[in-house]
């Protein structure tokens, strides 16, 4: 039956000549299979079903660079356990929270407790109410609750490690339900940093993600590919070009997808039968583009003035240096009646642009005249650069 839905959607010009199925491309879908990440998940679900047999769980810490599959094992392995569970007569539920997306301790223990079947209203209660309902209704259940915290490290940034210590000793009030927790971050430097006491409670078993090479992203790549785009569409050498160019990145999945997806898209929007390495070349700039973009419309208003007086004096004379920036900047300033900031802080300010790869920047010496820094703003970025501080007035 469905082919003749297809038959007809295709003939009605509806069906994409590029993808057959582009959700397999996003960031959310979880494929079948994982390549590469087999001992990652069977550590993982092994942890977990001794945990339902009733042993005391221990909490899991995971750690890896972005895009190392850290967020998909852990989902792929939750959701399966989950189906299982009522066929091996065992409870088994989770709570999924992604701290950088829920950024109150309200919102992550509501979706903790919703995640049981719990109504909680959405402001009005303590935490600690909550809280508590929670631990009674997770014990009248009486099973094993898994609670994974991804992107950890910005909650506990944010709201520091209450609830999370609360939720490691939970076990201890609770009598027949039992809590193990999964802590998920992209950031190495948080678990070196992270409290030792709570490192031990929260991460009695530590996993560590390893990027993926070229080999095992094209694998993944191509896995996902063959869901996604209809057949014969990919060009020879586009899967590996584009698994080439994420391994330089450090190995990044979601990169290596991403870029084939614009691909694609970029191929869909020119009219295209293929998906060729020269829309990949300009995917990546697309991607690039997009990066810098948001990054600069979200830079405070003095990194504004900055940057625009960068682009300024460099569109007149290809290279800047910091003292002509801060001579033109205080001008500005002057003309809108604003005290400006001190010649160290716009010196800052430079430095920082220059990390986020907004400029570039150079120290010479200049013997007798002292120590200058040059600046520069690669030619293909200024146009972007320009877009996004068209609102600056000055
Ligand atoms: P992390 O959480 O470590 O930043 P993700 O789990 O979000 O990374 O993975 C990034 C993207 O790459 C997701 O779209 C995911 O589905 C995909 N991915 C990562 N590892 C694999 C793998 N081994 N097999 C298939 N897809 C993968
Ligand atoms: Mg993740």
């Amino acid at each position: 039956m469905a082919d003749i839905i297809d038959e007809l959607i295709r003939k009605r010009g509806f069906a994409s000549r590029i993808f057959r199925n582009r959700e397999v491309l996003h960031p959310d879908y979880i494929p079948d299979t994982l390549p590469h990440r087999e001992n990652e998940i069977r550590r993982l679900a092994e942890h977990l079903l001794v945990s339902a047999q009733g042993m005391r769980p221990s909490n899991v810490l995971i750690y890896g660079l972005t895009g190392t599959g850290k967020t998909v094992v852990v989902k792929y392995v939750v959701s399966k356990l989950k189906e299982k569970a009522s066929s091996l007569n065992k409870r088994l539920d989770y709570a999924y929270v992604n701290t950088r997306k829920l950024d109150t301790t309200y919102r992550v223990i509501a979706s903790i407790a919703q995640s049981i079947g719990l109504r909680v209203p959405h402001t009005g209660l303590a935490i600690s109410e909550v809280y508590r309902r929670y631990i009674n209704a997770l014990d009248s259940w009486g099973g094993l609750h898994i609670i994974v915290l991804d992107e950890v490290d910005y909650y506990v940034k944010r709201e520091g490690d209450d609830l999370i210590y609360k939720l490691v000793r939970a076990n201890e009030e609770l009598s027949k339900a039992k809590i193990v927790l999964i802590g998920i971050t992209n950031d190495v430097n948080f678990v070196e940093n992270l409290d030792p006491r709570v490192r031990s409670s929260m991460g009695e078993i530590e996993m560590v993600f390893p990027p993926y090479n070229a080999e095992q992203l094209f694998t993944i790549l191509k896995q996902r590919a063959e869901l996604a785009f209809n057949q014969g569409v990919i060009e020879d050498g586009v899967i590996s070009y584009c698994s080439a160019l994420a391994a330089r990145e450090h190995g990044d999945a979601r990169r290596a997808l991403d870029l084939l997806r614009v691909s694609g898209e970029i191929a869909e929007r020119e009219g295209a039968e293929r998906v060729t390495i020269e829309h990949v070349k300009k995917a990546t700039l697309e991607i690039e583009e997009g990066r810098i973009y948001q990054s600069v419309v979200t830079l405070p208003l003095h990194q504004k003035l900055v940057l625009k007086k960068i682009v300024e004096l460099v569109e007149a004379k290809e290279s800047t240096t910091t003292g002509e920036v801060y001579t033109a900047y205080s001008n500005i300033m002057r003309n809108l009646k604003y005290e400006p900031l001190s010649l160290r802080r716009i010196s800052e300010i430079i430095s920082q642009l220059d990390m986020m790869g907004l400029i570039i920047s150079e120290v010479v010496n200049r013997g007798k005249y002292g120590i200058t820094r040059i600046i520069k703003i690669r030619k293909d970025m200024l146009p972007v650069i320009k877009d996004a501080l068209k609102d600056v007035e000055a």
